[in-house]
């Protein structure tokens, strides 16, 4: 195995490896997508090199790579484990039409077993499995094998798919490298990409197709390639560590931790998923700073602010107040190469302690509160929980812990319920993109809002478009308006058997079930809803039987029997890829 113990040195032995390959090193861009309104942000290294994926020239020529930092939102849920992150470094090597499949993936396996010498006992692959629009990715397979990958180690999935970035461009299947983490256990024969030792150290995205309009597949003139590799899980490859947190990415965030608060890390299994959020969020906050984010309500602000809060919520359960300014510091010490760091490390500070004294007073306040009307109380009601929670900022996690605390009898199930009928408004104010358009919460309405649920997954069917969703809706009490992604005109054909799909949806009697779990979890049972941070740690998942299932913040009717008949009164262009339906229930 390698030397390495430090990010820089990974990177810099990474870019050199590539600059020998002829490839040229292009910015770590800002987290904040500049040309990009469309996505909160920076996700991959990919977002700069979308525009020239079609054959517009890069200033720099066709190979590239680069390091990025990034941050995931949708991965939020999963910090606390060994090796998701809200924050972190993308390794990325891009060919715009150059060099294709054999030999990126040739590079991929150099630079993993030659310059970082990782065992290739230890390396699994995947490969895109096929579907009916594209077939099985042979080629991968026998390059793979080539290069003494052995059969049991290289899995088909069919998720293996990447793009296109928007509705029709560039996409294709893409190879995932895994290594197997642990020290003392054999690598098994056999890959299991379930068995979550078994880690995801790089991804080459092979873009062989052009999807064009009509949903079709064809060759792509300008084949690319697109590789991110992240940089705290192949530190930890390289020192034989399970975990990321004791790589030098983390190390110090955690010791200044288990300094403040006198405990250790790696101890008590709740009190170490703690300290890692905490490190976690304190690292996200202070690079979101850094790029020119301050906490707030709204869009990139409100993530910071949640971000800070959330660190600052696990403070407390780990015994510490007061810590973000002093925990920050040791993030600069991790990444002493950003200048913007540097720069800012003033103003982050500073943002940094604003925002937890404002946090600590609404706590403070909320206490008195909570304290008030709990007084003399074996019960906490909904509607005082509600209040406490909207008016006063207090955290649901801490109303719950509080009230289990004191013994107070506290129903999550009640105050979600008390919380779904105000929810609308707040996620439409605070979340732009996410508006589910209901004008009021009338009987006439919420059977419309029913209606276009299965509107929507009868679109999908009949247009054979699964990635179909809605851009916009407006409902009132006479019709309901569905906007979603398409770029042409319906047929009469097709508008006729979308009523007809919804009709017997209707005549079915099916149940409509709600059921509040995480946004991951909604996503893991496949339900449609934009996965981003616009969502809080649980969401509502309307299902009706096995045809629709959805995050929508309701309301909605129990059973389809309510709606009586569907009918599509209007079909038209809204916007440039989006189209616009008008329908009534008569
Ligand atoms: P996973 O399935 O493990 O969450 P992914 O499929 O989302 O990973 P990609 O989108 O292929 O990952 O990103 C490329 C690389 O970036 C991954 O191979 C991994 O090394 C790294 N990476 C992705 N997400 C994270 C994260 N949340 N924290 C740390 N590294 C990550
Ligand atoms: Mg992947």
């Amino acid at each position: 195995m390698s030397e390495i113990k430090n990010r820089r040195e990974l990177i810099d032995l990474y870019l050199n490896f590539y600059k020998s390959k002829n490839h040229k090193e292009i910015p770590n861009s800002s987290l904040i997508p500049q040309n990009d309104p469309t996505v909160l942000f920076t996700t991959a290294g990919m977002h700069p090199i979308v525009p020239f994926l079609l054959g517009q020239a890069h200033p720099l020529g066709k190979r590239l790579c680069n390091v990025q930092r990034c941050i995931r939102t949708g991965d939020i849920n999963e910090v606390g484990d060994e090796y998701h992150h809200t924050f972190f470094e993308m390794l990325g090597k891009w060919s715009l039409g150059d060099y294709f499949k054999e030999d990126a993936i040739k590079y991929t396996f150099e630079f993993f077993t030659k310059e970082l010498k990782l065992s290739k006992e230890k390396i699994a692959v995947s490969v895109f499995a096929g579907n009916k629009d594209s077939p099985k990715d042979e080629e991968s397979i026998s390059v793979w094998m080539s290069l003494g990958i052995p059969k049991e180690r290289i899995t088909l999935l069919k998720d293996n798919w990447w793009g296109p970035a928007g509705l029709t461009g560039p996409c294709g299947p893409c190879t995932e490298i895994f290594y197997w983490k642990p020290k003392n256990i054999k690598a098994p024969k056999k890959f299991n990409p379930k068995d979550s030792r078994w880690v995801e150290i790089g991804n080459d995205v092979l873009m062989e197709y052009l999807k064009d309009s009509k949903e079709n597949y064809i060759p792509a003139k300008q084949k690319n390639i697109d590789f991110g590799g992240g940089v705290e899980r192949i530190l930890s490859a390289i020192n034989g560590l399970e975990d990321n947190y004791l790589t030098s990415c983390f190390i110090p965030i955690i010791n200044k931790i288990e300094k403040i608060s006198e405990k250790k890390y790696g101890k008590n299994k709740e009190e170490t998923r703690s300290m890692r959020i905490i490190a976690d969020h304190i690292k996200a906050s202070v690079f979101l700073i850094a790029d020119g984010i301050i906490p707030s309500n709204v869009e990139h602000g409100y993530v910071l602010r949640r971000l800070i809060r959330v660190a600052i919520r696990h403070g407390k359960k780990i015994g510490i107040k007061n810590f973000t300014k002093e925990i920050a510091q040791s993030v600069f010490s991790i990444y002493e190469d950003y200048e913007i760091l540097k720069k800012n490390k003033e103003k982050i500070l500073e943002e940094l302690n604003n925002e937890e004294d404002k946090f600590n007073q609404t706590i403070e306040k909320g206490f008195a509160i909570f304290n008030r009307i709990t007084k003399d109380k074996s019960e906490m009601n909904c509607k005082d929980s509600f209040l406490l929670y909207q008016s006063y900022g207090f955290p649901l996690e801490m109303i719950e812990e509080e009230c289990e605390e004191r013994k107070i009898k506290f129903s999550k199930e009640e105050f979600e319920r008390e919380c779904k009928a105000h929810q609308e408004l707040s996620r439409t104010a605070s979340a732009g993109t996410f508006k589910s358009g209901l004008a009021d919460n009338s009987e006439a309405t919420t059977k419309l809002h029913t209606a276009t649920h299965l509107l929507a997954q009868a679109l999908r069917e009949v247009l054979k478009k699964p990635d179909l969703h809605q851009k916009g809706s407006n409902i009132t009490a006479d019709r309901a308006r569905f906007d979603f992604n398409f770029d042409r005109k319906l047929t009469e054909e097709e508008i006729k058997k979308i009523e007809e799909i919804v009709n017997n949806k209707i005549k079915e009697k099916i149940e409509i079930k709600c059921e509040e779990i995480s946004p991951l979890e909604a996503k893991k049972r496949g339900a449609q809803g934009i996965f981003d941070s616009k969502y809080g740690e649980k969401v509502s998942v309307y299902s009706v039987g096995n045809f629709s299932k959805e995050i929508c913040a309701g309301p909605h009717v129990k059973n389809t029997e309510e709606l009586g008949k569907f009918k599509i009164i209007k079909e038209e262009s809204s916007s440039a890829g989006v189209r616009r339906i008008k329908a009534v229930l008569e």
